[in-house]
């Protein structure tokens, strides 16, 4: 039963979508699809209304956003159950990996945008007499299209950067997820956000296709690498820039020295919360082959401890969307057909009627399993020996996707140096799932894994243009090179190119 299907509504204006809970496969209500004209009405107001909200002091901008932290800790009851509602995520999990990291970008960015936003003064190495500034100017309309897997966070952190920067927002949540990303436009109109500054736009691909064509000045798409082409190719088309954040198939690396109760429990957590609907799941463990069967017994061990259900206290909820629940039962039965062998899970959870699949630990996979090469989102975890830890790093390298990875060893310089050897947009020696949660570092992929970074410095500054102010200092009547030329002017080019870079002197310079 698909938790998003269309309402027949024969001759009816808009389309509309009913949305079913993944945990009960009970209805849990409608919306509207928002068509072109309403999403190019949107982009109009937002354009209108972001002049004077870019005029604002960084300070006011900042004091609406922290005053949304307020409001968020005062409604945090609510937020969390209308996001279980639609994702069936356990509440501790809504609250740890959604309300929390909301609270820290809210406050985040409303403290440092002015720093990190400030004009930059750069000193010329050559053109001297002229003094440079780099200013970050806000690109204007920002169109933010999001997913489901964390539908609060993954919509209001890209928002918080592109306001404090000085942008007018119009977001796009997922359909699957339309209320918790609603939540989003909910808490900082009450929080004393402009009218228009952020919109929020319920509806489907073709509500996000309407987006990117409706004349925004950046995109900023989370999502699967199919529709971040889609979206790349019309960013292409109408030249507005464009951030990519798309799928994964991160590694655990683990080394013979590693603390294996330490990694066993990370790869747990790494591949099973969220049921491995995270873009940053552990999806593939390379384990040096000494210590294989040691880890792979703790894995089982704390895998068969976890609790799974629809409500009261549990550790996995259900896949969110039976679309990619049929993604990660091809992907186990392609496994098992080649060879795979079952430790764990490998099935739906009989005991109840929602979408889910129960926690899977594999072995004996191979590297033409679909499970090791496409990205399975969902709670499967497979565990491959390897003769060294260089081994791991290759086999880890040899994938399309480079988002993030985990490394663990006891010695934390090896470590960083496998970390640094890997292909990927982040790497964390230690830890699993840390990458995004760590507002300074700039987060995205390489190769297949997307473009540009959002967090950090690199990811704020990029929802700006930069712009280089230069500044003649003196009042000279004239430089070297304005009109008129001739061979009295080539003497002096040439003299000058000589002193610059022809001798000890000028390179010292
Ligand atoms: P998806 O690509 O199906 O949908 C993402 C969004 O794009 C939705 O809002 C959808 O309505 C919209 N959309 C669909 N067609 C569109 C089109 N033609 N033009 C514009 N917008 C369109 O992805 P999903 O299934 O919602 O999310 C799961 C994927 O997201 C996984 O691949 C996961 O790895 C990835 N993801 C990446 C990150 C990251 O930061 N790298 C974070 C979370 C999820």
């Amino acid at each position: 039963m698909a938790v998003v299907e269309p309402v027949e509504a024969p001759g009816e204006g808009r389309r509309r979508l009913r949305l079913r809970s993944p945990a009960t496969l009970e209805p849990i209500g409608e919306i509207e699809v928002e068509p072109p004209e309403a999403v190019r009405a949107a982009v109009d107001r937002a354009r209108k209304a972001q002049r004077e909200w870019a005029a604002l002091p960084f300070r006011e901008r900042g004091r609406i956003l922290l005053r949304a932290v307020d409001l968020l800790l005062e409604r945090q009851d609510r937020f969390v159950e209308v996001i279980v509602r639609e994702t069936g995520k356990p509440p501790a999990e809504a609250l740890a990996m959604e309300l929390f990291p909301a609270c820290d970008a809210l406050t985040f960015f409303a403290r440092r945008a002015e720093r990190i936003l400030a004009d930059r003064r750069v000193p010329l190495h050559l053109l001297r007499t002229k003094r440079l500034r780099v200013v970050y100017k806000p690109v204007g309309v920002v169109g933010i299209i999001t997913p489901w897997n964390f539908p609060f966070v993954l919509s209001l952190n890209p928002t918080v950067q592109a306001l404090m920067a000085g942008n007018a927002v119009v977001l796009k949540p997922s359909e699957v997820t339309p209320c918790s990303g609603r939540l989003v436009g909910e808490l900082l109109e009450a929080a004393g956000l402009p009218p228009d500054v952020l919109t929020v736009l319920l509806g489907d691909g073709e509500t996000g296709a309407a987006l990117v064509e409706a004349g925004v000045d950046k995109i900023s798409f989370t999502g699967s690498v199919a529709t971040g082409e889609r979206v790349a190719e019309a960013c292409g088309r109408n030249l507005v820039p464009c951030t990519l954040e798309l799928g994964g198939k991160d590694a655990l690396i683990v080394c013979e020295d590693a603390d294996l109760e330490r990694a066993s429990s990370a790869a747990v957590f790494g591949a099973f919360a969220n049921a491995g609907q995270a873009c940053i799941s552990v999806e593939r463990a390379y384990v040096v082959s000494e210590v294989a069967d040691a880890f792979t017994r703790k894995v089982v061990e704390k895998t068969a401890a976890l609790r799974q259900g629809p409500s009261g206290e549990y550790d996995l909820g259900p896949m969110m969307w039976d679309r990619q629940l049929e993604i990660v039962e091809r992907h186990v039965r392609d496994a098992v057909e080649k060879g795979a062998r079952v430790l764990a899970g490998g099935r739906r959870n009989p005991e109840w009627p929602g979408l889910f699949y129960e926690p899977t630990v594999l072995v004996d996979v191979r590297p033409d399993m679909l499970v090791m090469r496409e990205e399975t989102f969902g709670p499967v975890l497979p565990i491959v020996p390897v003769r060294d830890a260089e081994e791991a790093v290759a086999l880890a390298n040899d994938s399309p996707f480079g988002l993030s990875a985990s490394v663990f060893t006891r010695d934390r310089r090896r470590g960083e140096a496998l970390a640094r050897a890997l292909e990927t947009g982040s790497a964390v020696v230690g830890d699993v799932l840390a990458a995004y949660g760590a507002l300074e570092a700039p987060f995205g992929g390489v190769k297949r894994s997307g473009i540009g970074r959002v967090n950090g410095e690199a990811g704020l500054r990029s929802f700006c243009h930069t712009q280089s102010v230069l500044v003649e200092r003196f009042s000279r009547r004239s430089e070297m090179v304005w009109f008129p030329h001739g061979a009295a002017k080539s003497r002096r080019i040439r003299r000058a190119m000589r002193i610059l870079w022809g001798t000890p002197l000028g390179r010292w310079l």
